[in-house]
């Protein structure tokens, strides 16, 4: 397993030679920052590898994170993740080429087994469907036989069994897991910002990159129109949640477990 990192702010002047991994998974404004790009250029000028993880695209934004990638992947082979199916589109003589590697991104890798309710939504369904449905949305050879179209053989993932993995390598796939966080959402607008009441571009600000949490204290009874205090269980479902400008994320669970996770996944992103 080849370990990878994240870029982090103000960190510059790192000495690791572990692979570079720069980019957001929500926020165009975060995934095509100046200071980042220019130290992912600084990096793969030394050699490094670089990962750039590109976000849901709003149209207007498609033709500035093209070139972003295009000036990005020069010498060496950018690996470059997909979270938008138009982008990944857009991209596609970037591909074709051999410019880019391609991978597909955890916004579009997700699946029911990753919302906190999905057992809640199940428990009402017979045993072998519910066995069937809570697992990731690709796990199947035709869903993979149509990534292979696009040259795509790795997958990001967020932390899951193990039969996953083995059963997505036995498809030729390579995976990727997240060693901090499991993705759970993101949305169109930014919830930092919302939150902060910050009008206007709100990625620069400390408030739309510090985490906030989310904890469950009520909920909505759609039987009683009113709300009701929230249950251990309710509370528990919502543990370890938090948002990060346009995305929601669940702190991975404890280290240990995670320990015993990690040996199959071909990378890690710390
Ligand atoms: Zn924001």
């Amino acid at each position: 397993m080849i370990i990878e990192r994240m870029y982090v702010e103000h960190e510059e002047g790192s000495v690791s030679t572990d692979p570079f991994v720069i980019g957001d998974e929500g926020c165009i404004y975060k995934a095509t920052q100046e200071a980042m790009l220019s130290q992912a250029e600084q990096e793969a000028g030394k050699g490094r590898s670089i990962r750039y993880i590109t976000p849901f695209v709003p149209e207007q934004n498609m033709q500035h994170l093209y070139d972003c990638i295009y000036s990005l992947a020069g010498e060496k082979k950018l690996k470059v993740t997909f979270n938008d199916y138009g982008f990944l589109f857009r991209c596609l003589d970037l591909i074709k080429d051999g410019n880019i590697i391609p991978v597909l991104g955890r916004l579009l890798t997700r699946s029911i087994i990753d919302s906190p309710w999905s057992d809640e939504i199940m428990k009402q369904e017979e045993a072998d469907l519910s066995a069937a449905v809570l697992g990731p949305s690709f796990i199947h050879e035709a869903k993979i036989e149509v990534l292979n179209r696009y040259n795509i053989y790795e997958l990001e993932v967020n932390i899951c069994a193990p039969s996953f993995i083995e059963e997505w390598h036995r498809m030729g796939m390579k995976v990727t897991g997240y060693a901090n966080n499991a993705l759970i959402s993101i949305g169109r607008t930014c919830y930092s910002a919302r939150w902060h009441a910050i009008t206007g571009e709100c990625s620069g600000t400390e408030a739309c990159r510090s985490p906030i949490s989310i904890e469950l204290s009520k909920k909505w009874s759609r039987k009683n129109f009113m709300y009701q205090d929230a249950s251990h269980q309710d509370r528990q479902r919502y543990g370890g949640m938090y948002i990060l400008g346009n995305a929601v994320y669940r702190q991975q669970d404890s280290a240990d477990a995670l320990a015993g996770l990690m040996g199959n996944y071909d990378y890690m992103i710390v």
